[in-house]
């Protein structure tokens, strides 16, 4: 056996390395920079024993702040970043999936889907106890809508783990059981203790416990494969609904709902919704505005009666005109549109000021949903929010 450093919970460790312990580190990670729930380090190395604080521990309010500020990929992003997660230090359950759809990004809500829908009824827990930061954090591989490609959303951004994972679930000392949703959370995860496949892996699920358990991915896409594995059904989700009912009724409930959970700080972004104006528009506590510079080609006044038109924080002329000609200028687009913004607060501040204060749905024409100056300014608010 050797004695190597690791790093658990910002504490420098060190301890003997029984043979095959690597085996079941996530993989990427390299073992000397390794953090882990102790719990898991306690079973895995029993004699580990703490040697020096190596520096101080980022707190989490900080660390989820700093995520949401992230940028790193957002060139590769097609409808900008919107990191979507909950977290809390208190809690026991931490649920890995895969990357927000289009849904949950446009709502900046975890799970806010028929997946989530799904997943809950498998982990028999309501909206009120899922969204309870402080008994699940909900923290997928990639935190940014990855887009779509040819056979439905794009893989989680590779960048965002080795970038955030680390230091983040370093931060969750408390969690006790951490679900592997997916291909991506269980190859990161469990790397080479993987089996050969997704369904021999959630097969195998008794030999991940008592710290994960894989589980294939919600989707209703998956209903075939559900079909044809009754024995998920029968033997996977009574266990493991009987573990996580016991895992979070040793904490203490906090009413909630996904609603509520909007305004929670460990969410990720303040509530702003973006849409064409040609749908049917949100009902109720919503406030409206149309952020295009030309009124919406065969729509009345009335129409838009409760809508507030502030055309002067729509693209200039020019930009507008400029990127019509030539939408593979998307990036660039952002950026001269961003440096408009900047230059011209009187134009955004209603509705910085309007989405401190409640709900917020900004409205645009455009037939592109995923290229259009809407998805640049709600960026822009909530960075500007942020750093209120
Ligand atoms: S996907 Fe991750 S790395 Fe990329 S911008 Fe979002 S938070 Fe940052």
């Amino acid at each position: 056996m050797t004695q190597r450093a690791i790093s658990v919970s910002g504490l420098s460790l060190s301890a003997p390395i029984p043979a095959g312990v690597p085996a079941g580190m996530p993989a990427g990670i390299p073992f000397d920079r390794l953090v882990l729930p102790p719990a898991f380090l306690r079973r895995t190395v029993p004699n580990a024993r703490p040697l020096r604080q190596i520096r101080p521990l980022q707190p989490l309010p900080a660390l989820l702040e700093e995520i949401r500020a992230c940028h790193a990929c957002a060139e590769v992003l097609p409808l900008g970043p919107r990191p979507v997660l909950q977290a809390s230090a208190t809690s026991r359950l931490l649920i890995v999936g895969q990357a927000p759809g289009a849904k949950v990004h446009a709502s900046g809500i975890p799970w806010d889907d028929a997946s989530g829908e799904r997943l809950r009824a498998w982990l028999g827990i309501d909206s009120a106890t899922f969204y309870d930061a402080s008994r699940v954090a909900l923290v997928p591989m990639g935190f940014c809508y990855p887009g779509r490609g040819g056979g439905g959303d794009n893989p989680p951004r590779p960048e965002c783990a080795p970038l955030w994972h680390e230091k983040l679930i370093g931060q969750l000392t408390n969690v006790r059981l951490t679900l592997l949703v997916g291909q991506y959370a269980q190859r990161y995860f469990l790397g080479n203790r993987r089996k050969a496949s997704l369904t021999e892996t959630v097969a195998a699920w008794r030999e991940y416990a008592p710290d994960f358990v894989p589980l294939p991915h919600p989707s209703p896409r998956n209903q075939p494969w559900l079909k044809r594995h009754p024995w998920f059904g029968h033997d996977v989700l009574p266990a493991l609904q009987e573990r996580v009912g016991a895992l979070l009724a040793s904490t203490k409930p906090r009413a909630r709902d996904a609603q509520s959970a909007r305004k929670d700080s460990t969410m990720t972004k303040p509530a702003i919704d973006i849409q064409r104006v040609y749908e049917p528009l949100p009902e109720g506590g919503h406030h409206c505005f149309l952020v295009d510079r030309l009124w919406p080609r065969g729509l009345s006044k009335e129409k838009l009666a409760n809508v507030e038109w502030l055309k002067e924080v729509a693209p200039s002329t020019a930009l507008r005109q400029w990127f019509h000609k030539d939408p593979e200028q998307w990036t660039e687009f952002r950026k001269r549109y961003l440096d408009e913004l900047n230059a011209n607060p009187d134009g955004w501040q209603p509705l910085a000021e309007a989405a401190a204060a409640g709900h917020v749905t900004l409205l645009y024409g455009s037939h592109d949903t995923q290229r259009n100056h809407a998805i640049v300014l709600r960026e822009y608010l909530e960075k500007k929010l942020q750093h209120k």
